[in-house]
């Protein structure tokens, strides 16, 4: 950590400062310049809140040098995470995977008939929340075990793998038969006695990034997964809530490269929350994979306007399947397969 002293900080002001960095346990090297001191810790930094330094008399500003991220940080696996799956399916690796489904499940008819579609059009993953977080209490909650059920016998008809939404600790259990990734969607992205539970279990989370949430606290919420053990951690940006009111939520591709320069995490790209608006999920999902996306996750449907949940985002079939044509020109071109 680098403490940055203000001009004209006293010897007094700057002694109070060495002797709080010393009590913190951290190493301090003193820079004593024409107008300002600076001085740097060296040592157990991570745990250390520089709000206490920040709030000191005399201290201009505080910054973090090392990451207090240490197992999700691109230096524990510089050479990047390839998330491996019991059928070998990847995900991080030179293969796009295409993640896809509707947004709640809702019966089997609906649920086989996209399944069908994700396989013809060379999808690994079945999307599908059978527990929905919606922001009103009256809308539709989702099936429950039933939908999982009927989650689980489309993908496994069509040899694709499961990724649902898991909404509290007491979920884990009954899903585990039925699911071959967690998904922790962005208002739970920071539910850390969940996230330390799913460290616990030896299968991959899908970990998506909150509304308000910076990167920085994305990495620190897989980190709270990967510190149980659980390194299978892939990062889904989903947009994030801005100034701005035409879209849905602002999808922050730069969040993609961002990433995989912070993380060896892989990264998936979800236009379809990203935007919120069906005529805008094409082009997003094209920046994305342009962007180095690892896995592209979209909301598709057969009867997509009349789906019980997004349906303004939702993707109709034959949407879809251009979609992923389009997809697959863009990741030659930028030396990837999908
Ligand atoms: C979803 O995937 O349907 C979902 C609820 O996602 P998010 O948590 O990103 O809103
Ligand atoms: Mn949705």
């Amino acid at each position: 950590m680098i403490v940055v002293m203000q001009e004209g900080a006293t010897e007094e002001q700057i002694d109070a400062v060495i002797s709080a960095m010393v009590e913190v346990g951290v190493g301090v090297h003193r820079t004593t310049g024409a107008s300002q001191t600076i001085l740097a810790g060296v040592g157990p930094t991570a745990a250390v809140d520089l709000s206490l330094f920040e709030v000191l008399p005399g201290v201009l500003n505080v910054h973090r040098i090392s990451s207090p991220y240490k197992l999700a940080g691109r230096a524990f696996r510089p050479e990047g995470t390839v998330v491996e799956f019991a059928n070998g399916v990847q995900v991080g690796g030179k293969q796009v995977a295409l993640m896809a489904g509707p947004c709640s499940v809702e019966n089997r008819e609906q649920i086989f008939a996209i399944a069908k579609c994700v396989k013809a059009a060379g999808g690994q993953f079945l999307r599908g929340g059978a527990y929905k977080p919606r922001s009103s209490p009256y809308a539709f909650q989702g099936l429950g075990i039933p939908g999982l059920e009927m989650l689980h016998d489309a993908a496994q008809e069509n040899g694709l793998l499961t990724v649902t939404e898991v909404m509290e600790i007491a979920q884990i259990e009954p899903m585990l038969p039925y699911t071959d990734m967690f998904q922790v969607g962005a208002r739970n992205m920071q539910n850390f006695n969940l996230l330390r539970e799913l460290g616990q279990i030896r299968k991959p989370v899908l970990l998506k990034r909150g509304i308000a949430a910076t990167i920085e606290e994305l990495l620190l919420s897989a980190e709270y997964i990967m510190a149980g053990g659980n390194y299978d951690v892939i990062l889904c940006e989903r947009g994030i809530r801005t100034y701005e009111t035409a879209t849905r939520n602002t999808m922050d591709l730069s969040a993609i490269p961002m990433i995989h320069k912070l993380s060896h995490l892989p990264m998936v790209a979800d236009p379809s929350h990203g935007t919120g608006r069906r005529e805008m999920v094409t082009p997003m999902a094209r920046a994305a994979v342009a962007a180095g996306a690892d896995a592209i996750m979209v909301e598709i449907h057969p009867n997509a306007d009349k789906a019980a949940s997004d349906a303004a985002q939702t993707l109709y079939l034959d949407q879809f399947e251009k979609l992923v044509y389009e997809l697959r020109i863009i990741a030659k071109a930028v030396g990837r397969t999908l």
